[in-house]
């Protein structure tokens, strides 16, 4: 018995270790997510552009990633799905930057269609993964312990080097990033601002992470995880309350990208600068949240008195 089990070991071993190396987790999407489809927009490459000094987009058609640029090499937020590094990697190749030189990585919510390709980029430059407390768990554990989307790995996991605490400053050369909390989207959801001068003006930059809420996530009655409601209001308040002059967000739908960007026209930095309609989308957001606890509550009342 013990010899035949030897003997299956043997013949699984290989075949075992071949699987994880070359575990497609866009492939594994279908598992874990039924009925996902992906959108065709998270497949389209985009070229490279200017968002304001020395940030840049350089993810895809509507999977946003920046990279923020210094002489002591660079800042990237966010990757998109599986298979996203190329794009990305040349992108940063036409502005003229080389993704070798990436030294932090960050995202602005631990979910698959952001964090995909963290993991390889981190190997393949050796740069450090920063992330907020409550978005660790999830990052290291590639989305097995998501309080929604969770139950099955989404993304491949990926060590978090540093933990960055809500209000700090993150410094690479004359870069100095500030983190922000904006947690419910995810657990450890966060924006990242900064000041950049141009033309003897100084912007207020937010690279945003609204607070969309997902489908089937729940905010009052069994919520999808302890505190999220409250989360949810917190960051609406907070947002609202932020000076910002530029803005753009984890997806390009999110901030109007196609509305205010036009290839043909040359770089300005005024292109993003849409204070009030920051305010206006986070508004929105709030309005959609209050409808969904509306009803909730609804639900929970009428559940009680059958
Ligand atoms: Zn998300």
């Amino acid at each position: 018995m013990a010899y035949l089990l030897a003997i299956a070991l043997t013949l699984l071993a290989p075949a075992v270790a071949q699987a994880s190396e070359t575990v497609s987790y866009n492939d594994k999407l279908k598992e874990a997510l039924p009925g996902f489809e992906m959108p065709a927009a998270w497949l389209r490459s985009h070229p490279p552009f200017r968002v304001v000094g020395n940030v840049y987009g350089v993810g895809g058609f509507d999977l946003a990633t920046y990279l923020i640029t210094s002489s002591e090499g660079h800042i990237l937020i966010n990757t998109g799905i599986e298979g996203s590094i190329d794009d990305i990697s040349a992108n940063i190749d036409a502005l003229g930057y080389d993704i070798a030189d990436v030294k932090i990585l960050l995202s602005m919510q631990s979910h698959f269609d952001h964090t995909a390709d963290l993991a390889r980029i981190k190997e393949e430059t050796g740069a450090k993964m920063y992330a907020t407390a409550p978005d660790v768990r999830v990052l290291e554990d590639g989305g097995f312990s998501d309080p929604h989307f969770g139950g099955l790995e989404t993304f491949r996991p990926i060590k978090v080097d540093r933990v960055v605490r809500d209000g700090e400053v993150i410094e690479l050369g004359d870069i100095k990033l500030t983190v922000h909390y904006h947690p419910g989207h995810t657990e450890g959801s966060s924006s990242y601002g900064m000041k950049v001068q141009e033309n003897g003006k100084t912007y207020n930059v937010l690279i945003a992470n609204m607070g969309t809420i997902n489908p089937g996530k729940k905010l009052l009655v069994e919520p999808t995880y302890p505190g999220v409601s409250e989360d949810f209001a917190t960051t609406y308040r907070t947002q609202k309350a932020m000076p910002v002059d530029i803005w753009v967000a984890a997806h390009k739908s999110q901030y109007g990208f196609y509305y205010k960007y036009d290839r043909s026209k040359p770089y300005s930095p005024e292109t993003f600068a849409d204070p009030e309609g920051f305010v206006e989308a986070v508004t929105k957001l709030e309005a959609m949240y209050r409808v969904q606890l509306q009803q909730e509550a609804k639900e929970r009342e009428a559940a009680v008195s059958n």
